[in-house]
């Protein structure tokens, strides 16, 4: 059995409701339970602040599911639950991430783990460090030394 952390991340339509949504569908995942889940943090936008805010949230799985197989899982989902029915084209609702797999280090074109972003942001690392304090990030460091660097970030729990 493996172990693996999701981001999930919306900012469109009623966020909250997105993830709570995403949470459910993770947890149908085949070969896959989802044994902790964070809570909701809402988040300011990075980047482009011109754009509603964001909901995220971490969840923590254990599969049997190859690292490949569950990104293709969670792009299935993303595309389920990601946009808006109305327009074909519309915007994305839902993110999900692969942070973690086991210590696994992997760099391939479509997949690179650990998420090389995952210690930079704050919707990330809180999250986690609420259900794992002190997991490592193969490489970088436990969750937990990196939340100082990131604590100017805008980040509440619901
Ligand atoms: P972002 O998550 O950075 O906002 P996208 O969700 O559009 O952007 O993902 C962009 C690309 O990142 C995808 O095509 C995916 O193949 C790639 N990718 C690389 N590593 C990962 C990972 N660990 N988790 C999710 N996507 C990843
Ligand atoms: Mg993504």
């Amino acid at each position: 059995m493996n172990t693996a952390y999701v981001a999930l991340g919306a900012n469109l339509g009623d966020p909250a409701a997105t993830v709570l949504a995403a949470f459910a569908a993770l947890a149908n995942l085949p070969e896959s339970r989802v044994v902790r889940s964070s809570s909701l943090y809402r988040t300011a936008p990075i980047g482009i602040t011109e754009q509603p805010e964001f909901v995220n949230a971490v969840a923590e799985l254990k599969t049997t599911l190859a690292p490949e197989t569950l990104l293709d899982a969670l792009f299935d989902i993303e595309e389920r639950f990601g946009r808006i029915r109305a327009d074909k084209n519309g915007p994305r609702t839902l993110d999900l991430d692969l942070l973690l797999y086991n210590d696994q280090l992997i760099e391939l074109p479509r997949l690179t783990l650990p998420h090389p972003r995952l210690h930079l942001r704050a919707f990330v690392l809180q999250p986690l460090a609420e259900i794992a304090p002190d997991l490592a990030i193969p490489g970088r460091g436990s969750v937990s030394a990196w939340l100082p660097a990131v604590a100017n970030q805008g980040i509440v729990k619901l």
